[in-house]
């Protein structure tokens, strides 16, 4: 099968992600997935911070099927009773006072900046830049293509949507240089995903959040990636105790289903009016079903615990590795289960193949980094696993 799928993929799909990784999955159950050809590979990347639920999670399907016997679309026309429950949901376990949903990560964003700059439209006030930090990921749409610090993503799409600009992680000083009194938002990642896993300090945050109540801008977090009990909190903004104006979440929120929400709190919550934003499939019945399901069985596992305690055993782990190889590995960085393992320049992606060759699943980020993204469900076993695969991997190298 995976002879014909990658001929049929390079013959009628854009190629916008070149030679993919060779394996075409048929199932998944838990931490696995499983090849059409029987082989089974472990799970440590989620589908990139998505499946928290890991695969085939049964109270999870079975709410899915449930909803899909009664009712998948309706449109926004019309009331939607899980959608204004899981915006309830939202809104009970966090700073947020309202939510809206949308499709995607980037889409979420993009109701962000909008929501940011009509809060100022609406009071008259001519504040509308946007600043954002290097090395960022924000999404593929063009707004938040302009958001994003990195060259490759924006170099192509020249001139960018107007009004963004980026400045050093973690420099206080630089962002404060950078505000005028056209900024209406600053947008950060509190755990930079992409360019990986890079952790805001504390104090820098707890800086930026008093910098926005003295100058008047709305402070964003992204937390596309960071959301959904990934850190052990159910948001890392609870980790870092500092509060923002708008936070967004998608990856792990329809536990696969595609789903995004933009977090409004008091500041901003009611500068949306009717008619100011809108989506066709947004939070539509089957979406917000599966954003249900996901807080439920969160709830009943007490999967976001597990996250915090996973994440410190995994770290725990590693750092003894991180001793035995300390010329292999660089730098070992974590918030709960968003782990990045730095690596030795020259040996990363050889040991990012190698992995791969022994059914591990990962990701490859900023050059250097292992990103690791699990399921919430993982145990200790997966990790022990994982542990004694790489330390076999770094041992022949
Ligand atoms: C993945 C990601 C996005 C983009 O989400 P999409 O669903 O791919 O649009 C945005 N921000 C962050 C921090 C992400 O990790």
């Amino acid at each position: 099968m995976l002879d014909e799928v990658i001929q049929l993929d390079k013959k009628y799909y854009l190629n916008t992600f070149g030679d993919r990784l060779p394996v075409c999955f048929e199932k998944g159950e838990g931490m696995k997935l499983f090849d059409d050809k029987g082989n089974t590979y472990y799970d440590f990347l989620g589908g990139i911070a998505v499946n928290a639920l890991g695969h085939g999670h049964k109270d999870f399907i079975n709410a899915l099927k449930n909803q899909l016997d009664k009712v998948v679309h309706t449109s926004s026309l019309y009331y939607i009773e899980n959608q204004a429950k899981l915006a309830q949901k939202l809104v009970e376990n966090t700073c947020a006072e309202k939510a809206f949903f949308a499709n995607s990560g980037a889409e979420a964003n993009e109701g962000a900046f909008k929501l940011a700059k009509i809060y100022y439209y609406k009071k008259g006030l001519d504040k509308y830049e946007i600043i954002t930090l290097d090395k960022s990921f924000h999404g593929r749409t063009l707004a938040t293509v302009a958001a994003t610090g990195q060259e490759k993503y924006q170099k192509p799409y020249r001139p960018l949507t107007p009004g963004f600009k980026q400045v050093e992680p973690n420099n206080f000083k630089a962002i404060e240089d950078a505000v005028t009194d056209k900024t209406a938002a600053i947008m950060i990642e509190l755990i930079q995903g992409e360019s990986g896993v890079h952790p805001m300090d504390k104090e820098y945050v707890e800086k930026l959040r008093k910098l926005c109540d003295e100058k008047d801008i709305i402070l964003i977090f992204d937390e596309v990636q960071t959301g959904m009990g990934r850190t052990g909190y159910l948001f890392a903004h609870q980790m870092y105790g500092v509060e923002p104006d708008i936070f967004t979440s998608a990856k792990a929120l329809g536990g696969g289903i595609p789903i995004g929400a933009v977090c409004a709190g008091k500041k901003v919550a009611s500068a949306f009016e009717p008619g100011d934003h809108g989506t066709t499939f947004g939070g539509n019945p089957f979406a917000t079903a599966a954003g249900l399901a996901v807080f439920d069985i969160f709830e009943k596992e007490h999967l976001v615990e597990n996250a915090g305690k996973m994440g410190k055993y995994f770290k725990e782990k590693l750092t003894e590795l991180q001793n035995k190889y300390s010329d292999k590995i660089t730098d070992v960085r974590n918030a709960g289960l968003l782990i990045g393992i730095q690596l030795e320049d020259s040996i990363a992606k050889t040991v990012f193949n190698k992995l791969f060759e022994n059914k591990m699943l990962t990701s490859l980020c900023g050059g250097n980094t292992i990103r690791i993204a699990p399921p919430l469900i993982i145990k200790e076993t997966d990790i022990d696993l994982f542990i004694n695969t790489l330390s076999s991997i770094l041992e022949e190298l």
